[in-house]
């Protein structure tokens, strides 16, 4: 650990880079008996389980430096992170950074990074302790984030039952939709930036939300089966089944397709259900749980955080299929977000 290995950046010296990390990165904070700047830092185990991830963003793999600020990559990579802690009706408690960086990188583009980890990191309370920096081809930020929950609490991927209800929370595709918005001709992305869903899209790609409080609301409410929706929600759920060893019936009209995406289609030529379904980083939750259940879970999201909870379908002994408005079935292909395809 430490940042002994740090890389010459242009326009700054190493020590210089070491300083300026060591700026944005946390101080003293509930739980830390040791932080930043010994071989290791030790922290307090809490009283119940913990709860570990780690996520690994690429640069050409899952991100652009042309399409996304460093200040969104930062926080955004601390948060993807937090979703999956939180998927696990966990707690997030502290963060270990790692990043290799490309000779071309910037020092100033490094130390807004790290700004919107720390922004982020605030933001939902949680402590960055250490990390390691090195050089590569091409820019690799690798998050580890601890999290910790009360014993036999954690809510995974394999508690769903033939009868529960599927749902989800928010709106889904509205970050595929900013993603496409990155991605098209400048002009229509100019004309897009001039509306309030052009923005909304962007804001959806570049800033995802954890829902750390909402996962643990679903899981005191009864949720049987819980994750995140990073690559899709035809993939994730069709995971969700396999880890359940159920199938799953989707009503396609009921899916809450994101309203910029909506407004967006005719400029952007998508389809939005498709992307709703198949478009990846929504961060919003998957869950399973018993009709009973549903609607306790349902007020306390809204009463608590005035977020939606969506019943999209029914969880069923076996398959995987859609339903649409006429009642057409068809299979629910677990196609979606693929990062070792063409990205989108
Ligand atoms: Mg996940």
């Amino acid at each position: 650990m430490g940042y002994a290995r740090a890389v010459s950046t242009r326009g700054f010296s190493e020590d210089e880079l070491i300083a300026a990390i060591r700026k944005v990165l946390s101080g003293d904070a509930p739980g830390v008996v040791i932080g930043v700047g010994d071989d290791a830092a030790v922290v307090e185990a809490g009283a119940g389980e913990q709860v570990l991830t780690t996520d690994m963003l690429v640069e050409g793999v899952h991100f652009e430096r042309s399409t996304i600020s460093p200040r969104d990559l930062g926080a955004k990579s601390i948060i993807v992170n937090i979703s999956d802690v939180a998927a696990m009706a966990a707690s997030p408690r502290y963060a270990l950074v790692s990043i290799a960086l490309s000779p071309e990188v910037e020092a100033a583009w490094v130390v807004e990074l790290y700004g919107g980890m720390r922004a982020a990191c605030d933001e939902y309370a949680l402590t960055l302790v250490g990390g390691d920096l090195s050089r590569a081809d091409a820019v690799v930020i690798s998050v580890t984030v601890v999290g910790e929950v009360a014993s036999g609490h954690a809510v995974t991927r394999a508690g769903a039952r033939d009868g529960d209800l599927i749902v989800v929370t928010g709106t889904l595709g509205a970050a595929a939709g900013g993603l496409a918005l990155s991605r098209t001709h400048p002009s229509k992305a100019a004309e897009a930036f001039g509306k309030p869903w052009g923005r909304e899209l962007a804001e959806a790609f570049a800033r995802p939300v954890a829902r750390v409080g909402e996962a643990l609301t679903l899981a005191e409410a009864g949720a049987t089966a819980m994750m995140d929706l990073s690559d899709g929600l035809a993939k994730d759920l069709s995971r969700l089944c396999l880890e359940s060893g159920v199938g799953a019936r989707v009503e396609l009209a009921k899916v809450p397709v994101a309203q910029a995406l909506l407004e967006s289609a005719g400029l952007l030529g998508v389809d939005p259900l498709e992307l709703a379904i198949g478009g990846g980083e929504d961060y919003e939750l998957l869950a399973t749980i018993d009709l009973t259940d549903v609607e306790r879970a349902r007020d306390e999201l809204d009463e608590r955080f005035g977020v939606t909870l969506t019943e999209v379908g029914a969880i069923i002994e076996e398959g995987l299929v859609t339903v649409d408005a006429d009642g057409n079935e068809a299979p629910l292909e677990p196609k979606g977000w693929d990062h070792f395809a063409d990205g989108t």
